[in-house]
């Protein structure tokens, strides 16, 4: 993930407490994102057990709530979702379970999606295709995507200078803003050298 640096004092003045402990965590204190902090696999794999310790527990809660089963299949899912990284489709995230010998039926992994995306345990994105793409939200750090329209390739960046929006938007129109979804569009570099090396007369 690409992070840019922020004004400082604008930075540290809006930090939710979200923020603030992120940067005890480890994230640069200039910019309230980790960006130089990369922790030991052992500790690594250790936050990620805990992780998904608190989403168990979250979509538990959620489940009870809506009077749903806890299925064995419905966490296997979950459990799927977290072991990725990046964005996936439908159809990617049943492939994996498929290949891993798991054995879930495509409706539960379409109703299950929609409950946790429901809970914000896992962002839907649509990325200018009609194909819905999901990523693992909880315990990872906002982020908004540039897209290319040529390769599809989805690049993720931090900017704080977007939250520090969200925050001023909301207090001069009096909104209490929950999230909010910004893609920016573009040709990717690789994708303009292919276009000059098969064009070298036009301008890339
Ligand atoms: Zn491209
Ligand atoms: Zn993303």
């Amino acid at each position: 993930m690409n992070t840019f640096p922020a004004p400082k004092p604008a930075a540290s003045a809006t930090a939710t407490p979200a923020e603030a402990a992120g940067q005890a965590a480890g994230g640069s204190s200039e910019t309230g994102y980790a960006a130089g902090h990369t922790p030991s696999a052992a500790s690594q794999a250790s936050l990620n057990t805990e992780k998904l310790d608190d989403v168990r527990k979250l979509f538990t809660a959620h489940l009870e709530n809506k009077g749903l089963r806890k299925t064995g299949e419905r966490y296997a899912i979950l459990e799927e979702i977290y072991a990725r990284s990046g964005h996936f489709d439908v159809e990617e995230l049943y492939a994996g379970m498929k290949e891993r010998g798991l054995q879930v039926s495509r409706a539960t992994v379409y109703n299950t999606l929609d409950l946790l995306v429901e809970q914000g345990l896992v962002s839907k994105h649509q990325f200018g295709r009609n194909l819905a793409q999901y990523e693992k939200s909880y315990g990872y750090r906002q982020h908004d995507h540039v897209i290319c329209t040529e390769c599809h390739k989805v690049v993720e960046f931090c900017d704080p200078r977007i939250h520090g929006i969200q925050t001023m938007v909301g207090e001069l129109l009096n909104f209490h803003i929950l999230h909010h979804s910004l893609n920016l569009y573009g040709i990717c570099g690789d994708c303009r050298a292919q276009a000059a090396a098969r064009n070298p007369t036009s301008p890339a």
